[in-house]
């Protein structure tokens, strides 16, 4: 039986003029243009329209609901996003949360260029026309030892070298490197939109050298190694080693492209990290164009490098896809900034690699003493536990930072998801793990200066239920 529209409803509905009428209509008028608050008005009326229709009944006061609906709109259109958040998850480079916090150098250098004009490409000294790459590029080979160009992300990167090397030929990938990064990313897709054709090689756990070598043809045009950086295969497992690839590439004069992910710059195993291997390692070992991302462990704004041989970077320079990929000011003179502070050693300058070599020492005084504060102020029973942080960004899934966690117990009043959901809602946003029904808050990620914050956002977060 179909419902019938509740008509009484629908006619106590206010008119657009009803609300344009009103003081808050006024206020609102007061920053923003008239199409712009007719058209919110307009909407927040459909939507009551819509719910009433769907069988939601109507509002006690319908003029009320449309305000309360537009005042919503509003705030949310003037708040300046992405906001920032404290990051209380431990995951050093959250994809979702911006991954690599910048440093104190790449933020000054984007506040210096981008308010005024810059030699973005310009060339100062000979007072005419420059280039764009010139701005990261000596850095680079400076520090690689190869000449490098930037692009908008490693995806961007590895699309560009697959399209300017294999377009319309094949490339061979192992297929226990035919990995899916993140989101829906996958290599066989990127492989795809380059216009080149994948051939697999190998078996899932299993690729020998010789699988490669029987396996190129006249159509051959790159051999891909990707870095599967998000898990990691155990048992009867193995792979070529890549100087063997890169010896077997060398004979059969076709390049070998490795997509490297993390791009590791500097030195970690201070924090105990070893599995992530260095970008020079890769291009001593051989290959002949490497691809990484500039905000994972480079610890800069989002980019993708390609560094290798002169003539296949010329090459990629001179494909139009190029020009359609390329960075802005604000990346590179964050980017060209971070480079620096690698090549001065400024590495605890980096937010990302500071974070990275916290001891579990250091956190385990931080956290007891932000747990006492916390027992001691609010309603919480918080002790501090050993655990785990990660380096996330898809690196080193196997290897975790020691550290210590403060672990909120729920109390009567309020679940572990109440306080996630309280602390989400407040300003600014908290983001915290919840493991067996207990918020795990690593400051690792938080910054020293935002435990104040942190230590407020979690007492509201109390007190609402
Ligand atoms: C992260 C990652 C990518 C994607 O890099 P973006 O900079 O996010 O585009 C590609 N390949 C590997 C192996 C990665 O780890």
């Amino acid at each position: 039986m179909p419902r019938s529209i509740p008509h009484a409803d629908l006619r106590a509905l206010p008119s657009v003029d009803d609300v344009l009428q009103r003081e808050a209509a006024r206020k609102w008028l007061e920053f923003l243009p008239r199409e712009t608050v007719t058209g919110l008005v307009r909407a927040a009326i459909g939507r009551q329209r819509s719910s009433i229709i769907a069988g939601g009944g109507g509002e006690t006061n319908p003029l009320h609901a449309v305000e309360g609906d537009i005042a919503k709109s509003v705030n949310r259109l003037l708040r300046s996003t992405p906001r920032r958040v404290i990051n209380a998850s431990g995951v050093i480079l959250h994809t979702n949360l911006g991954r690599a916090p910048l440093s104190a150098r790449a933020l000054r250098a984007i506040s210096e260029t981008a308010g005024k004009y810059c030699s973005l490409e310009y060339d100062i000294e000979q007072g005419k026309r420059g280039k764009r790459d010139a701005h990261c590029g000596e850095l680079l080979e400076t520090l690689l030892g190869r000449p490098a160009i930037a692009v908008n992300n490693n995806a961007a990167a590895i699309f560009l070298v697959l399209n300017e090397l294999a377009r319309d030929g094949h490339v061979i990938v192992s297929r226990g490197e035919l990995v899916e990064i993140g989101d829906g990313f996958r290599i066989p897709d990127i492989l795809g939109a380059s216009q080149a054709s994948l051939t697999e090689v190998g078996a899932t756990n299993r690729t020998h050298l010789e699988d490669y070598r029987s396996a190129i043809g006249p159509r051959t045009k790159a051999l891909l190694r990707i870095h599967t950086s998000n898990f990691r295969m155990v048992g009867f497992t193995g792979r070529p080693a890549l100087a063997e690839l890169a010896e077997l590439a060398r004979a059969a004069s076709i390049p070998l492209v490795e997509d490297l992910g993390s791009g590791c710059m500097a030195d970690l195993s201070p924090s105990g990290i070893v599995e992530e291997p260095l970008v020079t390692d890769s291009l001593e070992a051989g290959v002949n164009v490497v691809t990484f991302s500039g905000d994972k462990l480079l610890g800069g704004p989002q980019a993708g490098i390609i560094a290798g041989d002169a003539d296949l970077v010329a090459r990629f320079r001179r494909n139009p896809l190029f020009r359609a990929l390329r960075v802005g000011k604000l990346t590179l003179a964050a980017l060209n900034a971070t480079l620096i502070d690698i090549l001065t050693g400024n590495e605890s300058g980096i937010p990302a690699l500071r974070l990275a070599r916290l001891s579990r020492d250091d956190l385990n005084v931080r956290a007891a003493r932000f747990a006492n504060r916390l027992t001691a102020n609010a309603e919480f029973d918080a002790d501090v536990v050993d655990g785990e942080s990660v380096l996330g960004g898809g690196s080193t899934p196997m290897q975790c930072l020691p550290t210590a966690l403060v672990a909120l117990s729920p109390t009567a009043a309020l679940s572990a998801r109440d306080v996630e959901r309280n602390l989400r809602a407040s300003d600014p946003p908290v983001i915290v793990r919840i493991e067996k029904d207990r918020v795990l808050l690593d400051l690792r990620t938080v910054f020293e200066t935002e435990e104040d914050d942190l230590f407020a956002a979690l007492c509201s977060a109390a007190g609402k239920r």
